[in-house]
């Protein structure tokens, strides 16, 4: 929700010959160019669902008991949870992957500010998902639990944690009545050329801002119509804007995730700088 001033990640980037890599996959096997795709999209759809959630609180005037961030990531991981189905509880398992490769790529917790700011940090974005996941179901959650290192005391409360947002999150958004409008969801591709021309095209062929869009009209009746623009922004993030009641994606957000998990993959054959994403420009929160 919060709006940077435009940086100089593009210019950066541009600088780095992996990331160049990551634009266009070159050098990447077809499988690794899935897997790349696969875990942008489903990133996007984390932080699409949490821009949702900031829609929902704004346009329903939902209390929000604690930081509006944290509970935008519970809606965004109770959503996916609730599909119980393979696809989301892989979005999940990437979303949370995410936040731990961008919290090393961008330094989160190494600047005071990120202990003042209006979001969690990005590693305890990362647990907090992980968190959820193994409170709604320890038993099908544990591995990944386990593989964060999460000790059981610890995965054991998460049962307690989850039930309370669970409880929160369903008396909130109850069940829409049969005969309730649907909320009027407009979804616009803008046209991206260059470097984002196949984050762009991955970004609209996933289905990711559809499916977000459906899941409003499906299950929400807002009673003004609601815009999402996906397009070029001149910085790597997503928002709701509270004017014009719009979510906006940008093409950017794609691409940056793109190149995070690319980057931990084993490189391919032009050479490229060691390190990763670390040491990126910090720009996003979301
Ligand atoms: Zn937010």
């Amino acid at each position: 929700m919060r709006v940077f001033l435009a940086s100089l990640l593009v210019a950066a980037l541009a600088l780095v010959p992996q990331a160049a890599q990551a634009q266009d996959l070159t050098g990447y096997t077809k499988a690794q160019r899935a897997e790349i795709i696969r875990f942008a999209a489903n990133n996007s759809l984390f932080v699409l669902y949490h821009e949702m959630a900031h829609l929902l609180v704004h346009q329903m005037q939902l209390p929000v008991l604690g930081r509006e961030e944290d509970a935008a990531d519970n809606v965004a991981t109770w959503m996916l949870l609730n599909k119980r189905s393979k696809e989301a509880d892989q979005a999940l398992a990437d979303a949370a992957k995410g936040w731990q490769l961008s919290g090393v790529a961008y330094g989160s917790g190494e600047f005071e500010e990120d202990y003042a700011a209006g979001h969690s940090l990005d590693k305890q974005r990362a647990y907090q998902i992980v968190c959820m996941m193994v409170g709604s179901d320890g038993k099908a959650f544990r591995p990944i639990a386990n593989q964060y290192a999460m000790d059981h005391e610890r995965q054991d409360t998460c049962q307690w944690d989850y039930r309370l947002i669970n409880r929160s999150i369903k008396s909130l958004l109850s069940e829409r009545p049969a005969n309730a409008k649907s909320t009027v969801v407009n979804v616009t591709y803008h046209d991206a050329g260059g470097r984002l021309r196949l984050a762009a095209d991955a970004f609209r062929s996933s289905g990711v801002f559809d499916q977000v869009a459906q899941d409003l009209r499906e299950n929400f009746s807002l009673r003004r119509p609601v815009r999402f623009n996906a397009k070029r922004c001149g910085e790597a993030n997503a928002f709701y804007d509270p004017d014009t009641i719009e979510i906006i994606f940008c093409y950017e957000l794609m691409t940056d995730y793109m190149e995070l998990y690319a980057a931990e993959l084993p490189k391919p054959a032009a050479p490229v700088p060691q390190g990763g994403g670390a040491g990126k420009e910090k720009t996003k929160s979301f």
